[in-house]
């Protein structure tokens, strides 16, 4: 009696890799990793045995050992069990929600993203071994529901559960920025006057990911079923349904995205059952500019998707990361936590990073990491305002990676520096003609930019036309012949919930496509 017995491994960490051998009793099943392994040193990772029968006739005889590729595999084969695969390009708020809306509803998913972990735009900057306290949310600051009805309060309540999320608590209000008056929000959920009628904005709940905003990503990403290739950038995709084959398989061609493996070859990866594509920047022509490539949804020729993503339109924005000098003494940089700034042209929002729940540092010594002898610093978010960042970025196009990038980001770190210190001074009703040496304002011991060419999606009710008048269900752009769905917050809204809100639709969409039941998974 002999039995074959198919392993999954990870080629490279990326192409997932089915391969069988004939063996004669199941004992040997423990070695044969090592004599694939032997079979290719580029094989890395085993996943081990995903199934093992009884040789029969009818069954392809293969070579001990013999590595296949995945278009000779059977890939939706788990367990025994069919399992849909599906692709989900972009491994941020929405992609990341649909994969895991998917996975729990029984299938198997692979997220593309291209940069180097999950979050998109809810990421954590970090100074790295040599400042390990501290840590910025160099993007999405801060999350609310609004709706306490709405289809976003259960996806919150499970991030609170799985213990990524807290409330952040604090001061918060509206900074002018000419006189200097900080403006505490009201207590009041509807919004109130204070005592000389102006309007002061309603008080809401804040929430953060903790330790940091990639948290919510991170946690989202290690769902079962739910694999994740970073720095991959998906360029094209092959085949997908059509009216003769309603059922193909789609096939993704993605490439490293790490600027160290420049020339990285193409890796097709076959055998998709759906593809939910997660960033309307898949059907930008900035691939073009960039890549000298056409734009990846192009290879999808699913209309609704593709004019969807291209109506909702962008901003840029710039966030500056500052480490403020906090020693005993220090007087804070700003007296608040979070303030919309008015009446500045360059910052519209300054936030204290290190005052946000769960943070590693915070500001504190870091006794473990042997600093103790450095100063004692404090982490802030600053953001630019949309005209300034539209100025900055049309007066210098730029390339990510180039030294006219760095060289931009350079300037708008010093611009964006001296008009918060600017601001804190007159905060404190510091005169303009007081230089920096003030020891009343803390020393700033770190500034660095951060470039979001694509910040903030213009116009998410045209996307919505789009999607109704396409029969799509409110919250995603539906291609059902061709087993394609578009998501992100640009269906939605421009904030974390609303990209939730169309991650789950998306996945709700493609479930539909499919056949499967919803389950328990939306
Ligand atoms: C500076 C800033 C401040 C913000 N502040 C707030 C706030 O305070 N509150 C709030 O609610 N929201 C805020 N937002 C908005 C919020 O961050 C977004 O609405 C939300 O994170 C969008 O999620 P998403 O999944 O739709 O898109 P993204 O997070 O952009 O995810 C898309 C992902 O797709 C990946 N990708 C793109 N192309 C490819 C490719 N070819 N191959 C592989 N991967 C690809 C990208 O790398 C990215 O990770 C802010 C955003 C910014 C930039």
């Amino acid at each position: 009696m002999h039995y074959h017995c198919t392993f999954k491994y990870y080629y490279e960490g990326i192409n997932i890799i089915y391969t069988r051998a004939l063996i004669a009793r199941p004992s040997l099943i423990l070695e044969l990793p090592s004599r694939a392994m032997r079979a290719s040193t580029r094989l890395f990772r085993v996943d081990g045995l995903v199934a093992l029968s009884r040789a029969t006739r009818s069954f392809p005889k293969l070579a001990r050992g013999t590595v296949m590729s995945a278009s000779g595999s059977d890939p939706n084969s788990v367990s025994g069990a069919r399992r849909a695969r599906v692709a989900v390009v972009g491994g941020g708020i929405a992609g990341l929600t649909a994969a895991s809306h998917l996975a729990r509803a029984g299938c198997d998913v692979v997220v593309y993203e291209t940069g180097r972990g999950p979050g998109g735009r809810t990421s954590t900057r970090r100074g790295g071994p040599e400042r390990p306290e501290w840590q910025w949310d160099h993007g999405a600051q801060y999350f609310s529901c609004k709706e306490p009805d709405g289809p976003f309060r259960p996806i919150l309540e499970e991030w609170i559960a799985a213990g990524c999320v807290a409330e952040w608590t604090g001061v918060f209000g509206v900074l002018d920025a000419t006189s200097g008056v900080f403006t505490l929000e009201s207590s009041d959920a509807a919004g109130s006057k204070d005592g000389r009628g102006s309007s002061l904005a309603p008080m809401k709940k804040r929430f953060v990911g903790t330790p940091g905003m990639n948290a919510v990503c991170k946690s989202l990403a290690s769902a079962k079923n739910v694999h994740v290739l970073t720095s991959r950038r998906v360029v094209g995709f092959e085949g997908g349904p059509t009216d003769t084959s309603p059922t193909a398989k789609w096939t993704v061609l993605h490439r490293s995205s790490d600027s160290s493996r420049a020339g990285d070859a193409l890796t097709r990866d076959v055998g998709y059952a759906a593809i939910v594509a997660a960033d309307k920047q898949l059907a930008s022509d900035r691939s073009r500019r960039v890549y000298g490539e056409p734009p990846p949804a192009e290879g999808l020729r699913a209309d609704t998707v593709r004019d969807g993503m291209r109506a909702a339109g962008q901003t840029p924005s710039f966030a500056l990361m500052l480490a403020v000098r906090a020693d005993e003494g220090d007087a804070p940089l700003f007296n608040f936590d979070g303030a919309v700034v008015e009446g500045d042209d360059v910052i519209g929002w300054i936030a204290c990073d290190g005052g946000k729940p769960g943070r590693p540092g915070g500001g504190d010594f870091n006794v473990s990491s042997g600093y103790k002898d450095r100063p004692r610093t404090r982490c802030w978010v600053v953001q630019s305002t949309a005209a300034y960042a539209a100025e900055r970025i049309k007066a210098k196009m730029t390339v990510p990676g180039t030294s006219p990038h760095a060289a931009l980001l350079e300037e708008v770190a010093e611009e964006m520096t001296a008009a918060t210190v600017a601001a804190a001074r007159r905060a404190r009703n510091v005169p303009a003609q007081t230089r920096s040496e003030s020891p009343i304002i803390p020393e700033v011991v770190y500034a660095a930019a951060h470039r979001w060419g694509a910040a903030f999606p213009i116009d998410s009710a045209v996307v919505a036309e789009i999607a109704e008048s396409s029969g799509s269900r409110p919250g995603c752009l539906e291609e059902p012949e061709r087993r394609v769905v578009g998501c992100g917050d640009f269906c939605v809204s421009p904030k974390v919930d609303g990209a939730a809100i169309s991650g789950a639709a998306a996945a709700a969409a493609t479930l539909a496509f499919l056949g499967i039941g919803l389950g328990a998974s939306l």
